[in-house]
Formats: structure tokens, C-alpha cells, sequence
């Protein structure tokens, strides 16, 4: 099973002019959202061309492999995944030849019914050479029957259950979809010369473009010589954008659904203050995930916010392998106290979340080495109780600390003076949407696409293997 939280991205160029540099400035912009692998495909109206690798957007390509992707249109992906399938196979974007011409695809997303559909499509007699969603998706378009690339587009995507973004690259169009929920996010953008599809808005800033609207859940949008068109193909499903993009994920410069990400983090701060206020002599972030909500923290506590943990920038994710010598020296590789920041302080630590926690653990340990008087842990989300079957890795419902231990617990596991989670009912406050419109079921076990038990058990059997 492959749990994938990417980045997406496409221009459809107006002009005859090259846009593969443009999708990797795009890219780029969306490195958070998957560092191990990136790629990018290219129409230049007759012949689709591509280039992909596992690495960083500026390890992937150079000058040279962005000139070879010749033409007006193009899509971009970049990628991360969970141990074992970060293989060459499964970077994206995905290229097909089908019957209605070849076609790149490029998915945000985790399909909750992916072992049917591959098991369906294998006794077919297809076969694949990656396990990524993507492929199945890509391959059921080549496989429908229908007349048409849309008509088989649609069939496709009911039989599709779970969560997907996608941007679908043809020789003359690309066409951007979002699953019944929206669980994760797409927005369209527009520059004098071209029109774009992102993940995020930060990655139409880095272009000049103007945010044109988000895709709304269960849309399709054909860009296309003749602009822009859109069909709805599923109205029957409630939209449930992912609050964890919000919480965590998305970059806190993007707008979602016309709220800035920043702002809600800065609320979910505020709102953390007033439910666990605390007698402090300064308020730190584990940087970077917790910096806007200590600072909403701190507005609200009139303790004044303080740096004390320094990140090492460089630290990526795939810039060494894993091994026992790296795991030993945990959280130093990353974070460094500034000693005289801490000594004999009281300190707020706050972090948008606690999922394992060990992280966290190692982090006040550190602040204790570095002579904190009293550290006091706030977490600017709900105890993350069950599991994500859409698309965030997060961990199997035995791996996560709020599902198996008390707070009380927590806290002496955490080794903090005191320990304060948002309440569910602050966080809607704070991201302050339209009620109900968001996913919450990792916080509040209320799953908006029915997750198969097997996928359940299947968590399980990874977890004891
Ligand atoms: P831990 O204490 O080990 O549970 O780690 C908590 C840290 O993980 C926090 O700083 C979060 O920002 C970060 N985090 C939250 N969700 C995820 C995720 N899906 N993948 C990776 N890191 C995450
Ligand atoms: Fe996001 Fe949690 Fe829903 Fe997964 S379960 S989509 S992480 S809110």
C-alpha cells in the first residue's frame, strides 16, 4: 500500500513558447509537498516528452533536460512517499498511449480502492511496472471502451474511490479534476501568456499569476485552445478539503478555498492560548511547522515569542539514506537549541502536531539538556486519534501516541511540565469555513469516503512486520 501526499502542477500556454521551465519554477514552489522524486512532461501538440528522477525539483533537472521538453504545454509532479516505493517506477507524471493519443497524468491523492482496481485490471492481463495509483488510474482511461477521452475520463473516475488532484496532460489541452470531497486541494491560475494549475497558490505567486479560482470537488476543467470549460461529473458528495493542509501541510504563504493558510495557523495559536494558558517566559515554535501558531500564541498570551530551536535548513529528506548511525542522532541532525535562549527559562513549546511523538520527545529533551527551567508542550491541532487513508502519511492507528495513551500520558512520555491540545471545536473556529466543509477524520474518526476494512487490517499487518 502507497501513501502519497504530492505536489501538482500544469500551464497551458497561449503562446508558442516553451513553458517546461515554468512548470519546474512551479515545481519548485511546491518542493514541501514531496521530496523524492519530481518530473515533468511536455506537448508540444503532436509529441508528449518527459523527464523524471528521484531527487529534489533542482537535483532533477538542469538546463539541458528542461530545453529537451519542447512545447506550450505541460504538466509537473513531484512526489513523496513512504519507504519501499520510492523507486523511479512510481515517479510521476505517468505517460500512456491510449487510443485517444497518449496522455500524461499526474496525481495528488491516495485511492482507498486501489488493491481492486489493480487486481481487476491484472486479471485483464495488464501489468504495471510501479504501484503507484497513478498508473492504475492512467491505465483505466487506456483500457474504457468509451468513444471519447472524456467519456472514459468520467467512467474512470467512478470507479475511483479516495482522494485525487489530478492534472491530465492530451497533445493539445491538459484538464484538471478533483474527486467528489476535494479532499486535496486544486486551483487554477492565469497569466498574460498562459493559464495554471497548482496544488497551492504559492506556486502561481512564483509565476506572476493571478489566481483565477479553486477547482471545486468533483469538477472537471478542459483547458484548451477555446479557454477554459468545466463539466461537474459528481454532485453527490459533501466537499471535505483535508484540515490538515491547513494545520500542517500546505505552505503558510498558499490561500485554500479563499483563507490564507497563514492566517488560520496564526488562529489556531490564538485560539490554543485561550484554552491553555500557561505561565511562561517566552513562547518558541518548532521551527518551521509550529512558527505561525506560536506567534498566534504569543499575540494572545502577551508572552513574548522567542527563537530558541535553530533548523538546519539543509537537512532534506533524501540527501542520505537511512541507517542506524543517521536514526541515533535523531533530532540533533535537524534542530539546535540556542542555550542561552533556554537556560533557566519557563518555555511554551509549540507544534502544530504530535503524531508518534517521537519528535517531539526528543525535542524537549534537548530543551531540558539546554537548562529549561519548565517546558510546557501546546499543539496547535486535535490529538490525531486514527489513521489517514487519503493521502498524508501519517501512521497506523497503533503507531499513534493520542490513540493508544491518555494525555496524562503523553505528557510523561513527553517528559513536559504540561501538556495542551486545540479542542475540534477550536479548530473550526480558527480555520473558520463553512461548517462541515472540511475533512477531519484523522481528528475526529468521521471518514468521508468509506475506508474498505481491508485497508484497516492491512495497516495492522505492516505495523507487526
Ligand atoms: P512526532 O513527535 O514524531 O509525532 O512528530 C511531530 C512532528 O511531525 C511535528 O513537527 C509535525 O509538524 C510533523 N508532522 C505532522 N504530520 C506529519 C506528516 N504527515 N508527515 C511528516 N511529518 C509530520
Ligand atoms: Fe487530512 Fe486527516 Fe482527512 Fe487525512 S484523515 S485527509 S490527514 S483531515
Amino acid at each position: 500500500m502507497i501513501k502519497e501526499y504530492c505536489g501538482v502542477f500544469g500551464i497551458y500556454g497561449i503562446k508558442d513558447e516553451p513553458v517546461a521551465k515554468n512548470v519546474y519554477y512551479g515545481l519548485f514552489a511546491l518542493q514541501h509537498r514531496g521530496q523524492e522524486s519530481a518530473g515533468i512532461a511536455t506537448s508540444d501538440g503532436n509529441v508528449i516528452s518527459q523527464f523524471k528522477d528521484l531527487g529534489l525539483v533542482n537535483q532533477v533537472f538542469n538546463e539541458r533536460s528542461l530545453r529537451n521538453l519542447k512545447g506550450r504545454i505541460a504538466i509537473g509532479h513531484v512526489r513523496y512517499s513512504t519507504t519501499g516505493s520510492s523507486t523511479i517506477e512510481n515517479a510521476q507524471p505517468i505517460v500512456i498511449d491510449t487510443k485517444y493519443g497518449a496522455i500524461a497524468l499526474a496525481h495528488n491523492g491516495n485511492l482507498v480502492n486501489s488493491g481492486d482496481l489493480r487486481h481487476e485490471l491484472k486479471s485483464r492481463g495488464l501489468s504495471f511496472s510501479g504501484t503507484s495509483d497513478s498508473e492504475i488510474m492512467a491505465a483505466m482511461i487506456a483500457t474504457s471502451g468509451k468513444e471519447n477521452f472524456e467519456e472514459a475520463l468520467v467512467d474512470t473516475l467512478k470507479l475511483c474511490q479516495g482522494a485525487y488532484s489530478l492534472v491530465i496532460m492530451k497533445n493539445d489541452r491538459i484538464i484538471a479534476v478533483r474527486d467528489p470531497h476535494g479532499l486535496r486541494p486544486l486551483c487554477i491560475g492565469k497569466t498574460e501568456s498562459s493559464y495554471v494549475v497548482s496544488s497551492e497558490t504559492c506556486a502561481l505567486d512564483i509565476l506572476g499569476a493571478n489566481f483565477v479560482r479553486d477547482v471545486s470537488n468533483g469538477e472537471i476543467v478542459i483547458i484548451d485552445s477555446s479557454g477554459l470549460r468545466s463539466s461537474t461529473w459528481d454532485i453527490s458528495a459533501k466537499e471535505a478539503l483535508c484540515v490538515f493542509e491547513f494545520i500542517y501541510f500546505a505552505r503558510p504563504d498558499s490561500v485554500l478555498k479563499g483563507r490564507s493558510v497563514y492566517d488560520a495557523r496564526f488562529n489556531l495559536g490564538k485560539f490554543l492560548a485561550k484554552e491553555h494558558p500557561v505561565e511562561a517566559d517566552v513562547v518558541i515554535p518548532v521551527p518551521e511547522s509550529g512558527v505561525p501558531a506560536a506567534i498566534g500564541f504569543a499575540a494572545e498570551s502577551k508572552i513574548p515569542f522567542g527563537e530558541g530551536l535553530i533548523k538546519n535548513r539543509y537537512v532534506g529528506r533524501t540527501f542520505i539514506q537511512p541507517s542506524q548511525e543517521i536514526r541515533d542522532m535523531g533530532v540533533k541532525l535537524k534542530l539546535n537549541p540556542i542555550r542561552d535562549a533556554v537556560r533557566g527559562k519557563k518555555i511554551v513549546i509549540v507544534d502544530d502536531s504530535i503524531v508518534r511523538g517521537t519528535t517531539s520527545r526528543q525535542i524537549v529533551k534537548l530543551l531540558h539538556e539546554a537548562g529549561a527551567r519548565e517546558v510546557h508542550m501546546r499543539v496547535s491541532s486535535p490529538p490525531n486519534l486514527n489513521p489517514c487513508y487519503y493521502g498524508i502519511d501519517t501512521a497506523t492507528r497503533a503507531e499513534l501516541i493520542a490513540a493508544n495513551l491518555s494525555i496524562e500520558g503523553i505528557r510523561k512520555y513527553l517528559d513536559v511540565d504540561s501538556l495542551g491540545y486545540l479542542s475540534v471545536d477550536s479548530l473550526k473556529k480558527a480555520v473558520d469555513l463553512p461548517k462541515d466543509s472540511m475533512c477531519m477524520a484523522c481528528l475526529d474518526g468521521k471518514y468521508p469516503v468509506k475506508v474498505p476494512e481491508r485497508l484497516e487490517n492491512l495497516k495492522l499487518l505492516f505495523r507487526e512486520t
